[in-house]
C-alpha cells in the first residue's frame, strides 16, 4: 500500500477517540470548561448513563456569538496562546479539542450567552459537520447538550458497558468535582431524577457528607494545610477503620484536575502503613497545588496523567502529612460495647469530646451504646506500666495499669512486639537467621513460586537464604531463626501464602509486608497458655515498642476500661 494522507474525517475521528473514550469523558470535559469560565453553579443532566444523552449547564463568563464557531473546531482555545502558556497553566483546558471532538463522535448543540450580550446563540454540531449559528434567548452561562454519543463509530460503542457502570463513572467524576470545588453548587441528575447535589457553600465537609452520608463523613479528618514552599496540600482523609478492597477510593487532585498516580496513590496507602490491615485501602481525597512550572500536563489529550518536576519531593510531602494527620487527630479504634440495658448517661464525657474526627455538638449516640473509649488512644501513644493480672481463655492478657484495666489480646500483642524487633534487626542488619544443613528442597504452585522469585532479595534481609533450583522449586539454606519452630516448607508457604499479585509490587513496603507475615506465623497463638512470668515479659515487651497498640496488620492489641468509665457504668459517678 502507498503512503496517502488520511481524509480530514477520518483523522479526526482518530484524535477525537484519545479525548473522549465514554460518556464520563465527555462530562469531564464539559465539566472543565464550566469551571474554566467561572462558573459558580454546574447542573449536570445524564440519561442511560450518558450514553442517551448528557447535558452540562454553567452559569459562567458564555461564549460570543462571533467566537461560537471557532470554539468547536479542532485546536482554537482562548486559554493558551504560545507554547510558554504550557507550563504557566492557570485553566484545566488548554489543548482546544474538547468541542471539536465531542462534535465528531455525536450530536451537539451548544447554547450560550456571555455576560455582554443581550442575546444567546445556538450552534448544531453532528458527526463533524457545523451548522450555521442562530441567535436565541438565553441566560447567561453556557448549556452543552450530547446525545447519540459514537452514533458513526459503532466500534466504539460496543465497547461501553452497560447502563449502570457507565453512570458510576460519571457519578464518581461529578462528587470528586464536586468534593474539589466546595464553592461550586453542583446538582447532578441521572434519568430524570436528582442523584447528587451540593450547595457551594465551600464546606468541604459538607461535600464529603452529601458524598458519603453524614455517618460514614463524620470518620474523615481534615487534613491541616501542609507547606512546602511553593507546594501545599490539604484535603480529607478516611479513619483507618473505614476502608476499601482497593485504591479506588482515594482521590488526588493537583491544582483543580483530577489526576491518576500511582505514585502519590501509594505514597496514601503507605501513609496508613499498620494502621490498616494488608490488603485494605484507605478513603482519602487529596488536594495538590504546584507551582505551574513545575507540573507537564500535556502527556495525553484526555489530561489524567502529569509529570512532576520533583515527584520524590511531592511524594514525601503527600505521605508526611497524611501520617501526621493521622498519629495526632486520630484517635485510634473507637472501643465501645452494647449493653441491653438503657443508658446510665449516653451524653459523654469530657474525654470523649477529644475524638478529633467527631464534629462539636455532633456526638449524641445511640442510648444503648456507652463509648469505653474515654480517653485519647492514639495508635502510636506509649502503654504505661502495667501489671499482669492473669489470662483469660488461653487467649487474652487482663492487666491493671494506672489508669484502669487494660485487656490485651496475646497474639496481636505478641505480633507487635516480633515485628518491631525484626524490622529494627534488619535495619541494623543484624538477622538472626537459622542456617539449614544441606539446605531443603520445596516445590510450589507456578503462581506463589513467581510471587517468591520476585522477592527473594525481600527475603534475604528478613534472614532467608533461598535460591531457585529448577523450575518452581527452590532449595531453602536458611530461615528466620523466628520461624525455627517450623519445617523450611511451611516457613517458606507463611510468605506466600494468599500473598495476593496486587500487593507486590508496593516497593519499600514489601520487606515490611513480608515482615509481619513472619511474625504473624511466629507469634504467640490464642490457645497458648501463659505462665504469670511469661504475661508479665509480654507486657514489657509491649510497652518498649514504638506503636504499642496496634498489631502490624493494624488491628488493636488491646482495649482499654479507664477508670472513669468503669466508675460511669457501675453507677458510682455522673
Ligand atoms: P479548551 O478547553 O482546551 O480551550 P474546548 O474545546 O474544551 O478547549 O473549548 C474551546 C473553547 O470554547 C474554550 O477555550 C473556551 O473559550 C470556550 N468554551 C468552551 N466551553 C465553555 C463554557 N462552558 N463557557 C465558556 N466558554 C467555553
Ligand atoms: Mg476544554
Amino acid at each position: 500500500m502507498t503512503i496517502r494522507k488520511l481524509p480530514d474525517a477520518v483523522s479526526s475521528a482518530i484524535a477525537a477517540g484519545e479525548v473522549v473514550e465514554r460518556p464520563a469523558s465527555v462530562v469531564k470535559e464539559l465539566l472543565e470548561n464550566a469551571i474554566d469560565a467561572n462558573a459558580s453553579s454546574i447542573e449536570i443532566h445524564i440519561r442511560e448513563g450518558g450514553k442517551g444523552f448528557i447535558e452540562v449547564v454553567d452559569d459562567g463568563n458564555g461564549i460570543a456569538a462571533d467566537e461560537i464557531t471557532l470554539a468547536v473546531s479542532r485546536f482554537t482555545t482562548s486559554k493558551l496562546s504560545g507554547l510558554d502558556d504550557l507550563f504557566n497553566l492557570r485553566t484545566l483546558g488548554f489543548r482546544g479539542e474538547a468541542l471539536a471532538s465531542i462534535g465528531t463522535v455525536a450530536k451537539m448543540e451548544i447554547v450560550s450567552r456571555s455576560a455582554e450580550e443581550d442575546v444567546g446563540v445556538q450552534l448544531n454540531i453532528a458527526a463533524g459537520r457545523v451548522a450555521v449559528p442562530q441567535k436565541t434567548g438565553a441566560p447567561q452561562g453556557t448549556q452543552v447538550r450530547v446525545s447519540e454519543l459514537f452514533h458513526n463509530v459503532p466500534a466504539r460503542r460496543k465497547f461501553l458497558k452497560t447502563e449502570s457502570t457507565e453512570r458510576r463513572w460519571i457519578t464518581r467524576l461529578v462528587t470528586r468535582y464536586a468534593l474539589a470545588y466546595p464553592a461550586v453548587r453542583f446538582r447532578y441528575t441521572s434519568n430524570g431524577r436528582e442523584a447528587f447535589h451540593s450547595s457551594g457553600n465551600g464546606d468541604r465537609m459538607e461535600v464529603l457528607a452529601a458524598i458519603y452520608g453524614v455517618d460514614l463523613a463524620r470518620q474523615f479528618i481534615q487534613i491541616p494545610d501542609a507547606r512546602h514552599g511553593s507546594y501545599s496540600i490539604s484535603g480529607c482523609v478516611g479513619i483507618p477503620t473505614v476502608n476499601r478492597s482497593n485504591r479506588g477510593e482515594i482521590t488526588i487532585f493537583v491544582n483543580g484536575r483530577w489526576i491518576q498516580d500511582i505514585g502519590l496513590t501509594s505514597a496514601v496507602v503507605q501513609a496508613y502503613h499498620a494502621l490498616m490491615m494488608v490488603g485494605r485501602y484507605p478513603i482519602a481525597a487529596l488536594f495538590v497545588q504546584v507551582p505551574p512550572s513545575e507540573l507537564d500536563v500535556n502527556v495525553h489529550p484526555a489530561k489524567a496523567e502529569v509529570r512532576f518536576r520533583k515527584p520524590d519531593m511531592l511524594f514525601s510531602l503527600v505521605q508526611r502529612a497524611v501520617r501526621a494527620t493521622l498519629l495526632t487527630r486520630w484517635s485510634g479504634p473507637a472501643l465501645s460495647i452494647q449493653t441491653p440495658w438503657a443508658a446510665i448517661d449516653s451524653r459523654p464525657s469530657q474525654g470523649e469530646q477529644a475524638f478529633g474526627w467527631l464534629p462539636a455538638g455532633e456526638q449524641q449516640r445511640p442510648g444503648r451504646e456507652i463509648s469505653l473509649a474515654d480517653q485519647q488512644l492514639l495508635p502510636s501513644a506509649s502503654v504505661p506500666l502495667l501489671r499482669a493480672v492473669g489470662q483469660v481463655g488461653a487467649c487474652y492478657l487482663v492487666a491493671e495499669g494506672p489508669e484502669g484495666i487494660y485487656l490485651i489480646d496475646q497474639h496481636a500483642a505478641h505480633e507487635r512486639v516480633l515485628f518491631e524487633r525484626l524490622m529494627r534487626q534488619a535495619e541494623q542488619g543484624q538477622l538472626e537467621s537459622q542456617a539449614l544443613l544441606d539446605g531443603v528442597t520445596v516445590e510450589l504452585p507456578p503462581q506463589q513460586a513467581s510471587l517468591l522469585a520476585d522477592q527473594l532479595k525481600a527475603l534475604h534481609s528478613l534472614g532467608f537464604d533461598i535460591e531457585p533450583f529448577g523450575s518452581n522449586t527452590y532449595r531453602v539454606r536458611a530461615i528466620p531463626a523466628m520461624l525455627t519452630g517450623l519445617s523450611p516448607d511451611r516457613a517458606v508457604w507463611v510468605v506466600v501464602e494468599d500473598f495476593e499479585e496486587d500487593e507486590a509490587p508496593l516497593a519499600g513496603l514489601v520487606e515490611e509486608k513480608l515482615a509481619a507475615r513472619v511474625c504473624k506465623a511466629a507469634a504467640i497463638k490464642a490457645g497458648q497458655v501463659l505462665s504469670l512470668a511469661e504475661q508479665e515479659q509480654l507486657l514489657r515487651d509491649l510497652e518498649r515498642c514504638d506503636v504499642p497498640r496496634t498489631c502490624p496488620h493494624g488491628r488493636p492489641t488491646m482495649i482499654h476500661l479507664s477508670v472513669a468509665s468503669l466508675e460511669r457504668q457501675f453507677g458510682r459517678r455522673g
